[in-house]
């Protein structure tokens, strides 16, 4: 640790609340429920669930993965924290509902002055970006973490869109670039229905990140200049189903942490591939989902790669339920668990409650 903070004094960091001890009784699994959108009805006009963040901890806290007691907090990120990676203009642009409306694609924003813009849509998405950095350094420490929520991925330093006002993936690597000591190559693994152009145009001309993106071809945002950053470019065509997909996706996880060995792996899990999805345009299964999360957890883990998850998009009625049914598969196959630390490969035997056990107090009678 000392290490650590030596390195952070050295490069002259600013204070974060981010990197702080969390305790080893909790799975680093991060979430608050300051994440969820719920404001006069407004969260309706857009066409996704804003309150699928909270089902997916719910849905895990039924199955007694997750209690009050095992699971991060997330904490909103400063402004000093989001300057990292922002620049001061585009955050002070956020100050206008306008901007902010059209960012999130929620046009009745515009009328609603900007202190309820911020305190309703702009924290819950700064609590879920302080999510992703913070579970990015325990990503180190355990060999793998999960935030329930972030993978803004249309978000560059200076530019929003589609529905990401944050660039959560792009902090949470700068922050372990800056401050954690070994960290100094990251490969970014985007498998949401949508081209990841936000952390492409970050990391454009930057050789520390290997970026492989496999999205549907037709579809938002078609950046053509973000596109030069990928260097494991599948582009899909619509209605891609399962078969085809999973053998792509498994193809080049392995080609692509065959080709470089990053420190840390950032995998952007959205489920708008789902079958069905208004946006995504793909047709992949429930089942195909969790198998694809496997497959991808698998590759990292079974290297000794710490593996990061966000869970990006995908915002239909039952993707909370895919979402906490594919931690669970995760659980099942040792690939994440108090049982699955470090480089230790898979030792939680399948079925293993763990909660109680990591936090090492007894289950408390409910
Ligand atoms: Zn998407």
């Amino acid at each position: 640790m000392s290490q650590k903070e030596s390195k952070q004094e050295k490069k002259g960091s600013h204070r974060t609340e981010l990197y702080t001890e969390v305790p080893a009784r909790c799975l680093p699994i991060v979430y608050s429920p300051e994440y969820n959108i719920t404001f006069l009805g407004l969260e309706k006009l857009h066409p996704f669930d804003a309150g699928k963040w909270g089902k997916v901890v719910h849905f895990l806290k039924e199955e007694q993965f997750l209690t009050d007691d095992n699971i991060v907090e997330a904490r909103e990120a400063s402004e000093e924290d989001l300057l990292v990676v922002h620049t001061r203009r585009y955050l002070n642009k956020l100050k206008w509902s306008l901007v902010v409306a059209t960012i999130t694609e929620i046009p009745p924003l515009l009328f609603l002055p900007n202190f309820l813009v911020q305190r309703k849509v702009l924290r819950p998405l700064r609590t879920q970006t302080g999510g992703t950095i913070m579970a990015g350094k325990l990503a180190i420490e355990r060999g793998w973490a999960i935030n329930v929520g972030g993978g803004f991925h249309h978000c560059s330093s200076d530019k929003g869109g589609g529905f990401c006002a944050y660039a959560d993936i792009t902090l949470s690597i700068k922050f372990l670039f800056e401050r954690v000591e070994g960290v100094s190559k990251a490969t970014i693994i985007d498998l949401d229905a949508h081209q990841g152009n936000g952390h492409e145009r970050d990391f454009l001309e930057d050789r520390r990140v290997y970026i492989m993106d496999v999205y549907n071809r037709y579809i938002y945002p078609g950046d053509g200049y973000a596109k030069r950053a990928i260097k494991r470019k599948v582009e899909l065509d619509w209605g891609t189903e399962d078969q085809e997909y999973l053998q792509k996706v498994e193809l080049h996880c392995e080609g692509a942490l065959n080709e470089v060995r990053p420190d840390i792996v950032v995998y952007n899990a959205g489920t708008d591939i789902l079958d069905g999805d208004p946006l995504g345009g793909l047709a992949i299964s429930p089942q195909g989902i969790i198998k694809r999360d496997e497959i991808v957890f698998r590759a990292a883990r079974r290297r000794g790669i710490p593996i990061l998850m966000v869970t990006s998009g995908g915002y239909q009625r039952k993707t909370a339920r895919i979402i906490a049914d594919s931690i669970l598969n995760l659980q099942r196959q040792g690939l994440v668990g108090c049982g699955a630390a470090d480089e230790a490969g898979p030792s939680l035997a399948p079925g293993t409650a763990c909660g109680p056990v990591c936090a090492g107090v007894p289950t408390p009678a409910r």
